[in-house]
Order: C-alpha cells, then structure tokens, then sequence
C-alpha cells in the first residue's frame, strides 16, 4: 500500500477502536445520530446521566423521567434491625441503670420527640461524651476527633437539607483516596451514605460526633449562603420533577447528572465543568422510602442481652 493511504487506514482504525470504546446514545429508542462521525459531534453537546451518555435533551429526558419514577415509588428502606438498642449498650457497659434508661424512655414516650441519646444527657444519666462512646459502638465506628470548622466547606457538596435530615456533617475529604468523612450526631444512615457515594462518585467514610456538636456546625452552614442548592416541594408529581428538572438542564448545560434517594428527598446534582447545582425534591409525606441494603457489615460484635425487643433506638 503507498505511504500516502496509510493517515487514512489510521483514521478508519481509530474511528472503529473508537466506535467500540465509546457507545452511543443510551437511549435504544434514541432516533438522533446514527453514524460514529454524527454521534462524536453530538458529545460536545450530549449529557452523561448515572454515568450513562444521553445525546440529546430529548433523549435525556425520557432517561430522566424513567430514572424519577423508579426513585419516586421505591419501597422503604429497612431499617437495620440488629443493632443493640442505645441504652441497653449502655447498661452493659456500666454507664446507666436500668432503671434509668425506663426514666429516659418515659420521658422519651411522654414528650413524643428527641432520640433515647438525648433524654439520657437531659436527664442528667450520663455525659453527652458517654452518649457518643455508645452510639459508636452501637453503629461500628469510630468517634470524630473534632469537627474542624475549616474543613466544612466540604459540606458544601451536600444539600443542607440533606445534612439537617440526616444531622450529619462532612468533617474532612481525602484527595489522596477520593473519600468523604461524614460525621453523624445521631444514627448513621448507610443508605444515606451510599447515596453519596453514587452522587458525588467518592467513598464515605462514617464516624460519630457528639449531637450538639453536630447540631452547632448545622447552624453555622444555616448561616451561609448557598446558591448552588435548590429546593422543591413537598411534592409527589415525578412528571413535575422531570419537568423541572429537564428545565435546569437544559438551561445549565451540565456535562454530568447524577440522582439518587435519601429518605423523603431525591437529590440531583447537575455538574458544569468545576461547579455543580443540587437540586433537591422533597417528597410529600405519604410518599414511601426507598430500600437500600446496608453495604457495611457490624464492625463491632454484638452481645446478646436478654429482654432488649422492647427497648426504643
Ligand atoms: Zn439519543
């Protein structure tokens, strides 16, 4: 073959390698470019859902709106169902009476709000410091350190919505290994962090703050200013979500979109270049939760004390 076909081999040879390294639309009833050349001009204009490439807004759309259905009438989420309850961890270990951990509960029972946690600080049994050991151990993780207010600009990747639902806080994110440490003041959610980890692609890593320290960085990010967060709802219209959704996208532009459930809110997160915009549907009470599997296994070893079924969370 003369030297001068040889660019032109190499071009058919790339073109083919590319084809089959890179896919085309997700969408099979997707009716837009057809050949490699048309559909490598529409990736300057095409989205990435879920990692999923869409070519055109109407393409991702129809993805959208399937993926919000699915979200929106997923089941609850089980709620773990072996953990050792938070005031019997804490008769075991020699930190409460029984007798007060009825107390606490009575009190708990009677004022119809708070966690078990919090009415053993307000009633003077036990430390808060005490009441975070044992929450710890309770879920398998280890106790923050400090919450370092530098570092809580991280959070800003989170809706606050989100933190205030779940009270957690990002304390600190790794670079080196892509992963999120998130502090909870009450129980840590794995469905939550999973979540996370599928939205802002990183690993999480879950630890324990005492609750009212929680509660006080909470406060301070209520005190910023977030433009990058927008909240809807209550809402249960998935095709009012879409609706609103493929608005934002389509005025945004954004490379990537990613979505997932946390309990009552479905959060997207529209990537453009460097910067995002979090979207947020809080969903209307009787809208069910998803389920999500644990995808941690109980770290610590859970002793077997007798008469613990009655005893709250
Ligand atoms: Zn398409």
């Amino acid at each position: 073959m003369p030297d001068f076909f040889k660019p032109l081999t190499w071009s058919r040879n790339w073109a083919q390698h590319r084809q089959q390294n890179r896919p085309g639309c997700g969408l099979t009833s997707c009716s837009g470019p057809q050949t490699f050349w048309q559909r490598l001009r529409r990736r300057h204009t095409g989205t990435f859902l879920q990692g999923v490439f869409y070519c055109r807004p109407q393409c991702l759309e129809t993805a959208l709106t399937a993926q919000l259905s699915r979200l929106h009438v997923l089941a609850p989420a089980a709620l773990p169902p072996n953990r050792i309850p938070l005031g019997l961890l804490m008769v075991a270990r020699g930190k409460l009476t029984y007798i007060e951990v009825l107390a606490a509960l009575e009190a708990q029972r009677r004022a119809r709000y708070g966690k078990i946690g919090e009415w053993i600080e307000n009633l003077g049994f036990a430390t808060e410091q005490d009441v975070t050991s044992a929450l710890a151990l309770q879920w398998g993780c280890p106790v923050a350190s400090s919450a370092v207010p530098s570092a809580i600009e991280t959070a800003s990747r989170i809706p606050l919505a989100l933190l205030e639902a779940f009270q957690m806080l990002p304390l600190n994110y790794a670079p080196s290994t892509n992963t999120l440490y998130i502090a909870f003041g009450e129980r840590v959610d794995h469905a939550a962090l999973y979540a996370i980890e599928k939205i802002l692609d990183c690993r999480t890593q879950p630890c324990v703050a005492p609750r009212k320290t929680v509660v006080r960085h909470l406060e301070h990010l209520r005190q910023q200013p977030r433009p990058s967060d927008v909240e809807f709802g209550p809402m249960n219209d998935f095709a009012e979500m879409s609706r609103i959704s493929s608005s934002y996208i389509a005025r945004l532009n954004p490379d990537e979109v990613r979505l997932s459930r946390l309990g009552r809110f479905i959060w997207l997160r529209l990537k453009v270049r460097t910067s995002a915009t979090n979207l947020l549907f809080r969903l209307a009470p009787e809208s069910p939760r998803p389920i999500v599997r644990p995808f941690r296994p109980v770290l610590s070893p859970r002793p077997q004390i007798e008469g613990s079924s009655h005893i709250t969370k």
